[in-house]
């Protein structure tokens, strides 16, 4: 069964006089344990799209299931909970708070869960800092890291709160070319060890090409669904309208 599922999904936004289409009828149903890239321009609706699919953002029109879960149905506080247990986030600026140390900042999702207590908590610091290679840097300060060590940070508090799916929108984008290579590879590590699905948007074709499901998008429409064989991709289909969304 497909972890998550858009059913012709729209989001539209009223700017003055214009309606911008950040998302046009997308369908899609994304198999759990994948490492799916969403490649598109800048301005092609990526962001819309992930944060969409991470239940931060609404959409104006269209059906978003989330692990067997009709997101539309449930309440705020609901959602708040799925969120939290079921997604983490990546984010193309890293995000951490900059007056916690790595440690604290991996810690900070785990404080809304009343059942984990101190012990437990600091057993999964340990563990996903250790995880991402960072043991060593645990009390230093976000401005103390390098752009690299601040991503590994925020994929082990992304990881912490045991997300079955991560979410990350340009990971790589602020990084140079071989620490983004590193973050792409650590990525997948965790993907193929733990089946943790990661879904993360880009509009560099080397990211793209480490992925094994790609989605290509152009001005908030599916182009492209890939599936990545021996030999490369092979293009399931280009979105052709009213048929049956294919998984990927
Ligand atoms: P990407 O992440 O691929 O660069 P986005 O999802 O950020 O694309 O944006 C898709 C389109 O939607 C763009 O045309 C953008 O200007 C527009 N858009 C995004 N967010 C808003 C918003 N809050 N209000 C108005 N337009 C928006
Ligand atoms: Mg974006």
């Amino acid at each position: 069964m497909a972890i998550v599922k858009l059913e012709n999904v729209s989001k539209h936004y009223r700017l003055g006089e214009q309606d911008v289409k950040a998302v046009s009828d997308v369908s899609l149903a994304i198999e759990p344990g994948v490492f799916l890239a969403i490649a598109g321009p800048s301005g092609s609706g990526k962001s819309t799209l992930l944060n969409i699919i991470g239940c931060i953002d609404t959409p104006s029109s269209g059906k978003v299931v989330v692990e067997g879960k009709d997101v539309s149905g449930q309440t705020p506080d609901q959602l708040a909970d799925l969120r939290a247990r079921t997604i983490g986030f990546i984010f193309q600026t890293f995000n951490l708070l900059p007056v916690l140390s790595a440690a604290e900042n991996v810690e900070y999702p785990l404080l809304q869960f009343p059942e984990l207590g101190q012990d437990e908590r600091n057993a999964r610091v340990a563990r996903y800092l250790k995880m991402v290679g960072l043991s060593k840097y645990a009390d230093h300060r976000p401005n103390q890291l390098s752009g690299g060590q601040r991503q590994r940070v925020a994929i082990a508090r992304a990881l912490a709160t045991h997300s079955r799916i991560v979410l990350a929108d340009e990971p790589t984008a602020n990084l140079d070319r071989k620490t983004g290579e590193e973050i792409l590879r650590l990525m997948k590590k965790i993907n193929r060890r733990y089946h943790t699905t990661f879904i993360f948007s880009t509009h560099d074709r080397r990211v793209m090409n480490m992925a094994d499901r790609l989605v290509r998008i152009e001005d908030g429409r599916i182009t492209q669904l890939g599936v990545r064989s021996e030999d490369g991709w092979v293009f399931v289909q280009d979105q052709t309208r009213g048929e049956e969304a294919p998984e990927v």
